[in-house]
């Protein structure tokens, strides 16, 4: 046997005990004895149910390819005896008009202090359209059942949606095969998984893991519980004034003892788009691993993991107008097999014996216990409507916007843009002069206008600026000139409450 194989985990015999000596049943004689307790129960008239119900004349048997193409195994579920649902390419351009998508969004005419609500919070979470919601009613009323492991109709049609939902994922990210699209809650919880199985093999004491000084609390503190483990150095690639990587200062650091390279590809307190590309080619010279933040990335940009070869991309459902409580974690297959499970229960596994026990390939072996069904259902739905767009169209829709909105804001007096890169998506960022960002909040909140003021999880960048807080416009598809310029108005006002010192 070998021991380093990530697929197989054995006890030494003498940890193992019952704690009085008997033998186990063997899972043989369980079953053995499960038969004869079905027998009993037959013999007294189970079979009672008028044959009418369960005739199956005149109804239309469902195409359900879990049915069709699982051959039950005793390993359970396997992508071997599992194809059917092909990779959907990404439409660049979909036929969709982004300028009515806000009819799709039934919460984007709530009012709010009998105002409208105007939803400038995206990169905190994103609103979800009609679509989305009704695919989850769909789902509780119609398919709700545990994935993978049962022969009946329900299972299937939970575990095609669920399954049809990670190459939906597959297509949108460019990834090679649905067998590295490994479902988690969320962008915080992936980056913690890939800390975990990573941390064991990948980091020695004295080893590097290198970030930047743009990353979100998530992609900063599960490297730091990493490093005091082992011993190992967090590096930080420095930023300039605009709030863009010093790619020079980066190349730097890069060097031998790094094993890990963790980057996000927007930041989401300044806005900056960082080129991830170049980035990760760097970063495989010196032999690291590279994982990318893909959270405030994937609803502003056309996102491609095989063009950027990241070996890792986490992201967050949420934040691409699909449910909370479901993410992605990208990996290559490869490196995905070579690693060790992170949580242990069941799907994760092949075969358990009280000794020893098998694990399943990717993305299986990450996916222990019941996962968020429904909401990665969701998410697949939410796929499937932004591909109507296509995310180029929406890149460039939204493109426009943010240049608006930096042009509008500069306008208003005292106002300092944190955050001026040359490449930025969804972020506006800053703070005004005589006013605390708190302040300012609430006075959009009054009006109907929600932003996020505060440290936005990313506190060492904004004291890079000298700051503990901004405030943060940030923009989705669905948002219009018309919501910058209600934002613009009471920027305006503030400005002469404070001039005549009220
Ligand atoms: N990374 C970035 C860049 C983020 O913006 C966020 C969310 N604000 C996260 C990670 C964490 O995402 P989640 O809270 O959905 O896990």
């Amino acid at each position: 046997m070998n021991t380093n194989d990530p697929s197989f985990l054995k006890l030494n015999p003498d940890s193992i005990t019952d704690g009085i000596g008997a033998n186990f049943p063997d899972e043989r004689s369980l079953e053995k004895l499960a038969r004869e307790m079905f027998g009993v129960l037959q013999s007294f008239g189970g079979s009672n149910i008028p044959t009418n119900v369960l005739s199956s004349q005149n109804v239309q048997k469902e195409t359900l390819p879990y049915l069709e193409d699982l051959k039950l195994t005793e390993t359970g579920f396997s992508y071997s005896n599992f194809q059917s649902f092909p990779i959907t390419n990404i439409p660049q351009s979909g036929g969709g008009n982004i300028v009515s998508a806000r009819r799709d969004f039934p919460i984007l005419t709530e009012t709010v202090n009998g105002k409208p609500l105007v939803w400038l919070d995206n990169a905190a979470t994103t609103q979800k359209p009609t679509s989305v919601i009704e695919r989850l009613s769909h789902f509780y009323l119609h398919e709700n059942s545990n994935i993978h492991r049962a022969a009946h109709t329900l299972a299937a049609r939970s575990t095609d949606a669920y399954e049809k939902a990670r190459s939906l994922v597959q297509g949108f990210i460019g990834a090679g095969s649905v067998e590295e699209i490994v479902f988690v809650r969320g962008t915080t919880e992936g980056i913690n998984l890939l800390s975990n199985i990573l941390s064991d093999k990948q980091i020695q004491a004295g080893d590097e893991i290198l970030i930047t000084h743009l990353e979100h609390h998530a992609n900063i503190v599960p490297w730091q519980m990493v490093c005091a483990k082992k011993g190992a150095k967090l590096k930080v690639a420095p930023v300039d004034d605009s709030g863009q990587i010093i790619l020079s200062e980066y190349e730097r650091l890069l060097n031998s003892k790094t094993k890990i390279v963790s980057i996000t590809q927007v930041s989401n307190a300044l806005g900056t788009v960082v080129p991830v590309e170049e980035m990760t080619r760097s970063a495989h010279k010196v032999g690291a691993l590279v994982i990318v933040d893909g959270a405030q990335s994937v609803s502003h940009m056309p996102v491609n993991v095989q063009e950027i070869d990241c070996d890792f991309f986490v992201f967050s459902g949420h934040k691409l107008f699909a449910p909370t409580g479901i993410g992605v974690v990208y990996g290559k297959k490869a490196i995905l097999d070579s690693l060790p499970p992170w949580q242990g229960g069941g799907n994760m596994i092949k075969d358990v014996n009280f000794d020893h026990t098998t694990f399943q390939e990717a993305p299986f072996r990450f996916e222990a216990g019941t996962g968020n069904i429904a909401d990665a259902v969701g998410l697949g739905a939410a796929i499937e409507y932004l591909n109507k767009f296509g995310m180029k169209q929406i890149s460039a829709f939204e493109h426009d916007l943010l240049e608006y909105g930096t042009k509008e804001l500069l306008k208003v007096p005292g106002l300092r843009l944190i955050g001026t890169a040359k490449d930025k998506a969804g972020v506006l960022s800053f703070v005004v002069n005589g006013f605390k960002t708190e302040e300012i909040g609430k006075r959009l909140a009054e009006e109907g206008i929600a932003v996020r003021a505060g440290h936005h999880c990313a506190q060492p960048i904004l004291r890079r600026f000298g700051l503990e807080s901004t405030v943060r416009p940030s923009l989705a598809f669905y948002n219009s000139c018309e919501d910058i310029d209600a934002l613009i108005r009471v920027l305006f006002q503030l400005g002469s409450r404070n001039r005549i010192g009220i």
